[in-house]
């Protein structure tokens, strides 16, 4: 994929090349043919027992090139690792380095091993061009003008030097143009693996049906008996799950870690479709919409979000800095009690000004970005997981007085938060075990009671312990 751009460039300097060297030979060649059409033979013979080496080395030069790509890649990512910030801290204070020079040392061997065991072969092809060119057109055409001349005394001493030349020209020319071909073949081969990833097919597909958000007042959002895996013979990740969500409910995923909750969402999203069963926006299969439409609907905040090297209003606009949203931006810089200005980079990497954010302060930018938008859903993926007990409590009041008109669907490990919401999912093992309010399914006295009552005694605890 590296090398693709740089190989549509090739085939386009290898088309001049041809260009130029066809016209050089077909000069020649009516010279030679004038003078001895014998002397033909030296100049074309060696090029055709070339041709087929030559297209054996291309192939050869593709496969070394993708052998050499894995561990290539090995070496560079042990070499990011060593640059970049967010490792610094493992590096100085774990034996993580020993690791990763082990696994550097072990690449850069198999790389010199690839190169020692293509070497061979590659020495070989070489010998065989040169011993090609060589033998036959310099020394066999020598010996033949040579003869022409002391023998047969058909040509001068003129004659030679001017007809050797012609004969090597027509050699190199052919030889040239020999290499040129196969190495449009050859860069082919690179354009093959773009080409297939240009020609990539979404699996997901969009749709005709254009949601109108300004319009939407009420609507619903339904997935009916999905299941999911993320391939084909892995293990199903969602099974059979049912759920239904209305226009400004606050819906709670709980679960332990790995019970399929970003999964859902990531259903919910479209960045994936199920294996079976069907998601509905208002009673109309999501697939029939279309998708950027459809995505419109949904804010989100996922844990592993991503704060950009960019101004703090382009961070939380996630588009172009644009004075008309200003003042919004900073209502909600305030509101989240982050004391950047809109302008002010959040990076370093290209400005010595910029500011570096905490964790919690980052997480908080990444809410303000979904709370800014217009659409009527927020998805939140473990929203306040960075942050201290009193900015998570903030940030769920002004979170849920700013959201009261949306849908609301978050997923969250602190069943402190659950409290608030309508509903609570409670999944395991990709399948939906409990639903119900808080409050009935504590009285259910099932496994989100369960749940709820170790995190309270954690907090029971560690206020008994204080007491004492
Ligand atoms: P949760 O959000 O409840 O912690 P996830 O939905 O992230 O759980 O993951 C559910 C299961 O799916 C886990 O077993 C996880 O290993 C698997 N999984 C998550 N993402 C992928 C992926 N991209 N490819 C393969 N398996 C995945």
């Amino acid at each position: 994929m590296d090398s693709a751009e740089k190989k549509v460039l090739d085939v386009l300097n290898i088309l001049v090349s041809i260009g130029t060297s066809v016209i050089v030979l077909i000069s020649l060649l009516a010279i030679i043919t004038v003078m001895d059409p014998v002397l033909l033979v030296f100049s074309v013979m060696p090029v055709l027992f070339s041709l087929p080496l030559s297209m054996i080395r291309n192939n050869f030069n593709y496969k070394m090139e993708n052998d050499l790509v894995l561990d290539n890649r090995k070496v560079n990512y042990v070499k990011k690792i060593y640059y970049e910030k967010n490792y610094a801290k493992d590096l100085r204070m774990t034996k993580i380095g020993n690791v990763l020079s082990d696994r550097f040392r072990q690449s850069v061997e198999n790389l010199s091993n690839l190169q020692r065991k293509y070497g061979k072969k590659k020495w070989f092809l070489g010998f065989w061009e040169t011993f090609n060119q060589l033998i036959i057109v310099i020394y066999v055409s020598y010996v033949y003008l040579i003869y022409n001349i002391l023998v047969v005394r058909k040509f001068s001493i003129g004659d030679f030097s001017a007809m050797f030349s012609a004969v090597r020209n027509v050699d190199m020319n052919l030889r040239r143009l020999m290499q040129l071909i196969p190495q449009i073949q050859n860069n082919g081969l690179y354009i093959d693996n773009f080409l297939m990833l240009m020609n990539y097919e979404n699996k997901v597909t969009d749709g005709p049906v254009e949601i109108k958000i300004d319009a939407l007042k009420e609507y619903s959002l339904e997935l009916k008996n999905v299941s999911f895996r993320y391939s084909p013979n892995g293990e199903e990740v969602l099974r059979n799950v049912d759920m239904r969500i209305k226009a400004g409910e606050k819906i709670a995923l709980v679960g332990h870690n790995g019970a399929g909750k970003t999964t859902l969402v990531k259903l919910l999203l479209r960045f994936y479709d199920p294996d079976s069963g069907e998601l509905y926006f208002n009673g109309k299969n999501i697939k029939d919409y279309n998708l950027e439409s459809y995505r419109n609907l949904f804010g989100t905040v996922f844990q592993d979000f991503q704060i950009y090297s960019f101004s703090a209003m382009e961070n939380i606009l996630m588009d172009r800095s644009c004075d008309e949203y200003r003042k919004d931006v900073k209502e909600i810089l305030e509101l989240i009690k982050v004391s950047v200005d809109p302008d002010n980079a959040l990076s370093k990497e290209f400005d010595k000004e910029g500011i570096v954010l905490s964790g919690g302060q980052s997480q908080k930018i990444a809410i303000a970005r979904a709370l800014i938008q217009d659409s009527p859903v927020l998805i939140l993926d473990e929203p306040s997981s960075s942050l201290d007990p009193i900015s998570e409590y903030e940030m769920n009041q002004y979170l849920f007085e700013l959201a009261k008109d949306k849908t609301v669907i978050f997923i969250s490990h602190r069943l402190s938060t659950t409290v608030m919401a309508d509903r609570i999912y409670l999944l395991e093992n990709g399948e939906i075990i409990e639903v119900g309010s808080h409050s009935e399914l504590l009285n259910r006295y099932g496994k989100y009671a369960d749940m709820f009552h170790k995190q309270a005694e954690k907090y029971i605890d560690n206020r008994n312990a204080k007491d004492d």
